[in-house]
C-alpha cells in the first residue's frame, strides 16, 4: 500500500454506522462462526459483481474502461501482517457509496430479516446464510479492514476502515490507486488458516470455481536468493489463475459434474444448501439462448413476501450479466426458482422497460416457464419424497399458478397435491390424477370442499352424506385454497365441484331414489321450513331440507356463484367490502333438535332461540364467526338449562 494513506490520515473523518448495522455484525459473527469459510465467497462474489457492472457500463461508455479491460480479482497474504488482501479492478465506489454501501443496512431483505427476528433470539446459521450476509461476513476473520477503492472514471480515491466496533473512519487515499477495491483484511487470532495459500485455493475451487472472471494468486514468493528473480521489481508479482474462470452456462454439460452445479448454485443464490434439481439448456434457432435453473430445498425466511421485489433469476445477455429479471422472464407464482438466462439476441443496452415489451422476452418466458414445470413434473413423477419436500416449501406458490397461468393451467393442477376425506392427517396428500382413479364407479365429477383450517375442513357437515356413501372429497384448507378454487373448473375432462357450494345431486351417485325421498322429507317438513323462515327472516337466503346431512343438524350452502363466507370475512378483515350473499340453511329433519324444535312450536320466544341456534352453529362448523357472540352463549345456556 502506498505510504500516502498515512500523510492523509489526519484527514480521516468518522463515522457511526447506522444502528442495525450493528445488529447485523453481530448477528453475523455470532450466528457463523463456524461457517467462517463464506466470508471467502460473500467478498469474491462482490468483486464479481463489481467486475460485471463495469462491463455492463462500459458498454455505454468504453471509457470507464481507462484501457485496461481485463477485469480479474486478486487474492494475496501477507503472514507478517497478518493481512489477506481481496483486490479487483470492476467498477469501484466513490466515496459517497463507500459511505452508503458499507455503512447502512441498505438492503430490503436484510431489513425485513431485521425486523422477523426478536432482539436476543439466536439465529440459525442457514437462516442468516438464505439473506446473503455479504460484506458485513468479512467481520468474522478480521478485526480490522481497510477498504481503498476508486470508482470508474473518477479520480479521487477514498480509504474506508473499521474494527467493526460502531463507527468507520473515510480518508483520501493516493491518487496513484488504480480502479476498483482492494479489501485488506487483517485476520481474527483465530482465523489464521486463510493466510495458507492451500486453504484459499481450495475455498475458491470450492466456492468460485465459475466466477466469470479470473482469481488469481500471487505465486510461492520466489526464493530471494535467486539471481533471475532478484533483478525483477518487487512490485510485479506474479500470479496464477486458480478457478475456472468461465461462466459455468457456456460449458457442455458432458463437462459438469452435480458438484459444479451445486458449487455454482450457491454462488448465485448464496443458500447454504445444495439445490433440489436444476436444468441446464441451450436453445438454438430462432432465439438463441442458454438457461440453467435452479429449484431450492426450501423457501428463504422472507419467501412469502417476495412476490413484489423477485431476484434471483439473472439475466446475461453475450455473456455479459445486465440485471435481475426475474419479474421480466419468470411467472410470479414460480419465484423461488433462480439461476440465469443469457440471451445472443437481445440488444446489450436493452432497458427494463424494453424488456416488459419485448415479444422475444415474452417467448423466452415462456420456454423457462415450461423448463421450470419440467423439472418439478419430473421430481414428481420419480422422486416422491423429494416432491413432497417442494410441495411442504413451494405448494401455496404454485397453488397461485392456476389463476395466473391460464396456458398452463392443466399442467400446474396436474402437480397439485390436497389430503382427502381418506387421509389420516393433512400431510397425506394426493394428486388429481391419483384422486380420479379412485373415483367410484358412478361418480363422474371431481368433489372438493375449501374450508379455513384442516379441523374445519375434515369434519365439515356438508361432507356427510358422501362419506356415508364412500366418497372421497379432496379437503383444500389452505387459505389460498378458496380463492384459487374460483379459477379451478375442469381437470382431465372432468368437472372440479365444491361441494360447499349449489345443490348436490346424488342421484348421479346412484342413488336413484334420493331425488324422491328428498322431496318427500321437504313435503313432511314443509311446516318446519316455514317457521324457521319466519324465525330467521333476513339472515338467510332460503331454508330447506338437505340430502347432505347424516350426523349434523344443519348447515349453510351457498349459491354456485356466490362469494365464498372465508372470502366474505377476508374481505371484511382488511376493510374491502364484500358483496354480502346470503347463505341458504339446509337442514336434517331427522335431527334430535328439529325434533324439539318442532316441540316447542308454541312457545315463539323457545322458536327463536333453537333457530337462531341452528343458524349459529352452522356458521361456527364453516370455521365462520359470530356477529354477537355473547348473545349465542346467552341463548345456549337458556336452551341448556330450560
Ligand atoms: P450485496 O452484494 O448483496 O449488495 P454486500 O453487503 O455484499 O451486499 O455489499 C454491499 C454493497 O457494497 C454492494 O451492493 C456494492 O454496492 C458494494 N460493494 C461491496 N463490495 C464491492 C466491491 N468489491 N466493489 C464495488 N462495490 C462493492
Ligand atoms: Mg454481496
Amino acid at each position: 500500500m502506498s505510504t500516502d494513506a498515512t500523510e492523509t490520515a489526519q484527514q480521516a473523518e468518522t463515522h457511526a454506522f447506522q444502528a442495525d448495522v450493528q445488529q447485523v455484525l453481530q448477528l453475523v459473527i455470532h450466528s457463523l462462526y463456524s461457517n467462517k469459510d463464506i466470508f471467502l465467497r460473500e467478498l469474491v462474489s462482490n468483486a464479481s459483481d463489481a467486475c460485471e457492472k463495469l462491463r455492463f457500463e462500459a458498454i455505454a461508455e468504453p471509457a470507464l474502461l481507462e484501457g485496461g479491460g481485463d477485469l480479474a480479482i486478486d487474492l494475496a497474504v501477507d503472514a507478517d501482517t497478518r493481512t489477506l488482501t481481496i483486490r479487483d479492478n470492476g467498477i469501484g465506489m466513490s466515496r459517497d457509496e463507500l459511505m452508503q454501501n458499507l455503512g447502512t443496512v441498505a438492503h430490503s431483505g436484510t431489513r425485513r430479516f431485521l425486523d422477523s427476528i426478536a432482539a436476543g433470539q439466536k439465529v440459525d446459521a442457514q437462516l442468516i446464510g438464505q439473506f446473503g450476509v455479504g460484506f458485513y461476513s468479512a467481520f468474522i476473520v478480521a478485526d480490522s479492514i481497510a477498504v481503498t477503492s476508486r470508482r470508474a472514471g473518477h479520480d479521487d480515491a477514498w480509504t474506508w476502515r473499521s474494527t467493526g466496533d460502531g463507527q468507520f473512519s473515510i480518508e483520501s487515499a493516493s491518487a496513484d490507486t488504480p480502479r476498483g477495491t482492494s479489501l485488506q483484511l487483517h485476520l481474527r487470532e483465530d482465523a489464521g488458516d486463510y493466510l495458507q495459500a492451500w486453504k484459499l485455493k481450495s475455498l475458491v475451487r470450492t466456492y468460485s470455481d465459475h466466477v466469470g472472471f479470473p482469481i488469481r494468486m500471487a505465486k510461492p514468493a520466489a526464493n530471494a536468493d535467486d539471481d533471475d528473480t532478484e533483478t525483477k521489481a518487487p512490485e510485479a508479482e506474479e500470479f496464477e489463475t486458480v478457478n475456472q474462470a468461465s461462466a459455468l452456462w457456456t460449458r457442455p454439460k458432458t463437462e459438469l459434474s452435480d458438484d459444479d452445479y451445486k458449487a455454482f448454485y450457491k454462488h448465485v443464490s448464496h443458500d447454504f444448501s445444495d439445490p433440489l434439481a436444476w436444468t441446464h439448456n441451450r436453445v438454438e434457432g430462432n432465439q438463441n439462448f442458454t438457461s440453467l435453473l435452479f429449484l431450492p430445498e426450501r423457501a428463504p425466511f422472507n419467501f412469502q413476501y417476495s412476490r413484489d421485489e423477485r431476484k434471483g433469476l439473472k439475466l446475461y445477455i453475450k455473456r455479459i450479466f445486465i440485471m435481475d429479471a426475474a419479474e421480466q422472464m419468470l411467472p410470479a407464482y414460480l419465484r423461488f426458482a433462480s439461476g440465469v438466462v443469457d440471451s445472443d439476441d437481445l440488444p446489450l443496452n436493452v432497458s427494463r422497460e424494453l424488456l416488459q415489451e419485448s415479444r422475444q422476452v415474452e417467448r423466452i418466458k415462456g420456454a423457462l416457464t415450461k423448463r421450470v414445470l419440467d423439472m418439478i413434473e419430473k421430481i414428481a413423477r420419480d422422486e416422491p419424497e423429494k416432491y413432497t419436500t417442494f410441495w411442504d416449501a413451494f405448494g401455496a406458490t404454485m397453488k397461485e399458478g392456476v389463476a395466473e397461468d391460464t396456458a398452463n393451467r392443466e399442467r400446474v393442477l396436474k402437480l397439485l397435491r390436497f389430503p382427502t376425506t381418506r387421509s389420516a392427517s393433512a400431510d397425506e396428500r394426493v394428486s388429481l390424477d391419483d384422486y380420479i382413479a379412485r373415483m367410484a364407479g358412478l361418480q363422474e365429477e371431481i368433489y372438493y370442499i375449501t374450508a379455513d383450517g384442516w379441523n374445519t375442513a375434515r369434519n365439515h357437515p356438508k361432507l356427510e352424506a358422501l362419506k356415508a356413501r364412500g366418497i372421497e372429497v379432496l379437503l383444500m384448507h389452505e387459505r389460498i385454497d378458496d380463492w384459487m378454487s374460483g379459477y379451478m373448473h375442469e381437470y382431465a375432462g372432468k368437472t372440479l365441484r365444491n361441494v360447499a357450494k349449489g345443490e348436490i345431486d346424488l342421484d348421479k351417485l346412484g342413488d336413484a331414489q334420493d331425488k324422491e325421498k328428498l322431496e318427500e322429507a321437504a313435503k313432511a317438513a314443509a311446516p318446519l321450513v316455514d317457521t324457521l323462515k319466519t324465525a330467521l327472516g333476513d339472515r338467510v337466503k332460503d331454508v330447506r331440507v338437505s340430502n347432505r346431512l347424516v350426523d349434523s343438524a344443519a348447515c349453510l350452502v351457498l349459491d354456485e356463484y356466490d362469494m365464498s363466507l372465508q372470502m366474505q370475512q377476508l374481505m371484511k378483515s382488511i376493510g374491502q367490502e364484500a358483496p354480502a350473499s346470503k347463505p341458504i340453511l339446509e337442514i336434517n329433519p331427522e335431527h334430535a333438535l328439529l325434533k324439539r324444535l318442532q316441540a316447542a312450536d308454541t312457545d315463539p320466544a323457545r322458536v327463536e332461540d333453537y333457530a337462531a341456534l341452528l343458524f349459529e352453529q352452522a356458521m361456527l362448523a364453516e370455521g365462520g364467526s359470530l356477529d354477537d357472540p355473547t348473545a349465542f352463549i346467552a341463548r345456549m345456556n337458556r336452551l341448556l338449562v330450560g
